[in-house]
């Protein structure tokens, strides 16, 4: 990367003008220098509205360093670490827990063409307009691609009893333990079954 840091040309356009203090991050891609540059990142971003499920917080600011690379035609290669903590619902016990993401970003960015669609190897690649890469759009989207998986507020979170709905992280309910999924008793009749004509 660079050997000496240099002042870096950010663009800090309030996200609701005159109503809170998060910024967007924006590069003029004309500003990189031809042996790249790098970018800090620490900023405060609204809340993941996901399209299926339910909105979630993000708990302070994004940290992290980006590296931006300039490749040929406008095109330019993003790399780096961005961390920042999400406020999920375990998927097991439906507990709220912190959780903290760390993204790995290594995206192409390119200028959107008129017709508003990237092609051939480019159709992948995060498209920016007037000549200018918006930074927190770029890890903000990939954030979204966390989401899909099932969050776990711990690897061994017990969940809830499927009898009376307690979270078995915090309490013992009392019901038997040995209680089944009905769903095995078929498998233990045909065992017997098995075993009966073993016997004969
Ligand atoms: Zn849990
Ligand atoms: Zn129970």
């Amino acid at each position: 990367m660079l050997d000496k840091p240099k002042p870096i040309p950010l663009y800090l356009a309030p996200l609701r003008p005159g109503k809170d203090k998060q910024k967007k991050m924006f590069v003029r891609v004309s500003d990189i220098p031809p042996e790249g540059m790098d970018v800090e990142i620490e900023e405060l971003i609204p809340p993941l509205d996901p399209a299926i499920g339910e909105v979630i917080p993000v708990v302070g600011p994004a940290t992290g360093a980006l590296s931006l690379e300039p490749l040929s035609k406008g095109v330019v290669r993003v790399k780096g670490v961005v961390s920042c903590a999400l406020m999920l619902c375990c998927s097991r016990c439906l507990d709220s827990f912190i959780s903290e993401v760390e993204l790995e970003v290594n995206e192409l960015c390119a200028p959107l063409p008129k017709g508003g669609m990237l092609q051939g190897e480019l159709k992948d690649a995060f498209g920016y307009i007037h000549g200018v890469i918006d930074l927190t759009a770029l890890y903000t989207s990939l954030l979204y691609s966390v989401l899909e998986m099932k969050p776990l507020c711990s690897p061994d979170c017990k969940g809830l009893c499927p009898n009376c709905g307690a979270n078995r992280n915090r309490e013992s309910c009392g019901c038997d333990k040995s209680a089944r999924d009905p769903r095995w008793e078929v498998l233990e009749e045909i065992k017997k079954q098995l075993l009966g004509k073993d016997v004969a």
